[in-house]
């Protein structure tokens, strides 16, 4: 293991300094600088981050909160564990975030919030939901849980919105050893509460304004993540360059859709997702020549059982729906070397064609 994670390792254990403390503060300060806000509040998951920031906002039962069916499954529970209904509207076909188009159609008298989500890394088209959500005096969350470093117009993901939420889990580009997660937001009364809600509603010891929970972060993630936050800016340019090498290498293959960058923005490659014809036979006949592929997401939100409640069927989000069937994640990691590259664009293309 790196010698600066042994040290993380040590220190945290000879302080003791293991649910919140001083390795927290120091990587909230530190992701804070980083993401271009004034405050961070690391808590125990990107989950939590969203569901504390939606009942800081004031979310509750009644309440509608906007967002899109191609997530992770979380970003819709987050909204009904505050007792809202989410609200769905669907997606761009380039970009795969938030059609501002069609926004305004779903905003109504019970509309709380708007969470557009910065999927695969890139991030939703900021101005046009902003500036929709102004007029109507909605606030606008960011899920930035893939999108750690990525930029609109030169502003970091989670700093446009009212709050921005992230998450660490080990596999995001920034990842704990475990589960963690952060709120970031330049507005100190929503810090505040945040922060008095992932502790049990205390702002004082012993004394509980508020019904709360148990969403601290433990120190051991924060002093882990210290370490690995001064390696994000660069393990995201190599995910860029090996981006660029399978847009190259697929750019001749007309049966590929390849990932659309906006020219407001810097993708930071969470996931690398194309669009195939037969994606299932496909990804199963990579699987079969070794090269093992991803899909994000198979199943939109809103055909989920859990939410077979909201009454929407196959067809209610049609671009959502015909890129949970196409979509297809190349690996995709800092490390990838340019032949494994060569080798997984190789199978791909015999297996499409087989
Ligand atoms: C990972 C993820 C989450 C949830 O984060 P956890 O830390 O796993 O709770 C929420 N939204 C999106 C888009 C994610 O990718």
């Amino acid at each position: 293991m790196m010698p600066e994670l042994m040290d993380a390792f040590r220190q945290v254990t000879e302080s003791s300094a293991f649910a919140g403390g001083p390795y927290v503060s120091r990587f909230e300060t530190e992701f804070a600088a980083y993401c271009q806000v004034r405050h961070a509040l690391g808590v125990g998951s990107g989950t939590d981050a969203l569901w504390l920031s939606l009942i800081a906002l004031g979310v509750g039962h009644g309440d509608e909160v906007i967002t899109v069916p191609n997530s992770f499954m979380a970003t819709a529970e987050a909204i009904s564990l505050c007792g809202a209904r989410p609200v769905f509207v669907d997606i761009d076909p380039r970009t795969y975030t938030m059609d501002p188009a069609q926004l305004e159609a779903k905003i109504s008298l019970r509309t709380q919030a708007i969470i557009p989500v910065h999927i695969f890394g890139q991030m939703a088209e900021m101005d046009r939901i902003l500036s929709i959500a102004r007029r109507h005096g909605t606030p606008v969350l960011e899920d930035a849980c893939q999108a750690h470093g990525a930029d609109y117009c030169g502003k970091k993901a989670g700093s446009l919105g009212v709050a921005g939420c992230f998450s660490f889990y080990p596999g995001k580009n920034l990842g704990a050893f475990g589960e963690a997660g952060a709120v970031v937001t330049d507005d100190s009364e929503l810090r505040t509460k945040v922060q008095v809600l992932r502790d049990h509603g205390q702002a004082t010891k012993h004394l509980h304004s508020t019904i709360g929970w148990n969403a601290r972060m433990d120190g051991i993630q924060a002093a882990v993540l210290s370490v690995k936050l001064r390696r994000l800016a660069s393990s995201n340019a190599a995910r860029r360059v090996r981006a660029q090498m399978y847009d190259e290498l697929l750019a001749d293959e007309p049966q590929v859709i390849r990932p659309f960058v906006r020219s407001e923005c810097t993708h930071v490659y969470h996931i690398y997702a194309v669009r195939v014809p037969n994606r299932d036979a496909v990804m199963e006949r990579m699987a079969a020549r070794g090269v093992r592929c991803g899909i994000h997401y198979p199943v939109p939100i809103h055909l989920q059982k859990a939410y077979s409640f909201l009454g929407l069927k196959v067809g209610s989000f049609p671009v959502a729906e015909r890129c949970a069937n196409e979509f297809l994640s190349l690996p995709m990691y800092p490390e990838i070397r340019r032949d494994q590259v060569e080798f997984v664009v190789e199978t791909l293309k015999d297996c499409l064609h087989a």
